[in-house]
């Protein structure tokens, strides 16, 4: 791997597919685990799981997946890595921690993703 020197340009091609196939893992990640959630609370005994805890992990999951869909369809719509509030580009280095940032560093401060 080398160093490439850091660029104000939307994300290149190359990181963006790797971007995608972070998001599109998570989001099967997540729909998997949603899937085997809500088997469970219907399990007698809801698999050993306390049901609030169920439920906080499937609201989890549920956010997750709406999340990366939401990265995805940026994605496929040319938008995605462009801050919402400043509409400047989020650094690479951010959308690596967080794959389904909407918002840049400075923006992020003042609002949640
Ligand atoms: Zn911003």
């Amino acid at each position: 791997m080398t160093l490439a020197p850091q660029t104000p340009e939307t994300p290149a091609a190359e990181p963006l597919e790797l971007l995608r196939t972070m998001l599109e893992e998570q989001f099967a990640l997540h729909t998997n685990r949603l899937t085997d959630l809500t088997v469970y609370g219907r399990l007698p005994g809801h698999g050993g799981y306390d049901p609030r805890t169920l439920e906080a992990l499937a609201a989890a999951s549920r956010q997750a997946i709406a999340e990366t869909a939401g990265a995805l369809r940026r994605m496929s719509e040319g938008t995605y890595g462009v801050c919402e509030d400043c509409y400047r580009t989020i650094p690479l280095g951010r959308l690596r921690v967080v794959p389904h940032a909407r918002h840049c560093t400075q923006c992020r401060q003042h609002r949640p993703d």
